[in-house]
């Protein structure tokens, strides 16, 4: 790869401010000072440092971000803004997407990264990755629906669910639940309680796969993932 491209892909700026630092000798390949964009080097391989400090190449970014309400899962949108929006520039130039989507009003867990593979592992209906929700209902949530979720529920085009396990935390005129479903279609948590006359009226995901949000993120906020959790979800 040249020199050039794996600076800036590495958010140390654009093509012609990386070259403005290869100009004043900033950098240095294995120790030997390198002033030739078109200088070509072994990511996996070479030493890379600017001005003394060395440069960590990596090809895949994965970040957990705590997606806020009002926000699009989603890499571009002409009129709201995307989870991608959110993130410094320095993470934007890995361009990286959401793994799979949440609704507008959705929060919660939300892995971003730029591993198509792992993305497509991740989102398989062959793989059964379980995703847990925590939400908010509208009318009491009762035993009865925990086995109609556990049998699976028609949605409103007909499509019969997948067993889903159901917790009741708190039942009442508003009731708190935990959902946990492996699979993905579109408005699920939704309709599911709408197929057992019920409105979900705040959802958050809480956890996908081995991951779980870490509930110190703020809303919007977002960190990488840590070895463990990365192994883990590997
Ligand atoms: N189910 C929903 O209804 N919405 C989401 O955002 C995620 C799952």
């Amino acid at each position: 790869m040249r020199i050039d491209k794996m600076l800036a892909n590495l958010g140390y700026g654009s093509r012609k401010e990386v070259k403005g630092l290869l100009k004043k000798g900033a950098v240095k390949i294995n120790g030997k000072l390198v002033k030739d964009a078109k200088e070509h080097i072994d990511p996996n391989e070479d030493v890379v440092t600017i001005n003394g400090q060395e440069v960590v190449y990596k090809e895949f970014i994965y970040l957990m971000m705590n997606k806020p309400g009002g926000v699009i899962s989603a890499t571009e949108d002409n009129r709201d803004e995307t989870v991608i929006d959110l993130l410094e520039m320095e993470d934007q130039v890995y361009e990286p997407f959401p793994v799979g989507r949440l609704d507008k009003d959705t929060e919660g867990l939300l892995l971003i990264t730029n591993d198509g593979q792992l993305s497509h592992r991740l989102l398989s209906p062959k793989k059964h990755v379980p995703k847990t929700y925590f939400a908010v209902i509208e009318g009491e949530v009762t035993e009865e629906d925990i086995h109609a979720f556990r049998k699976g529920v028609t949605l409103d085009d007909g499509y019969e669910t997948k067993p889903g396990e159901l917790v009741i935390l708190k039942s009442g005129i508003m009731s708190d639940i935990e959902l946990t479903i492996t699979e993905g279609k579109f408005h699920q948590v939704k309709r599911m309680f709408q197929a057992v006359g019920k409105r979900v009226v705040y959802l958050k995901r809480i956890s996908m796969g081995s991951l779980k949000l870490d509930e110190t993120l703020e809303l919007g906020e977002y960190r990488e993932l840590t070895v463990e959790e990365l192994e883990e979800l590997m």
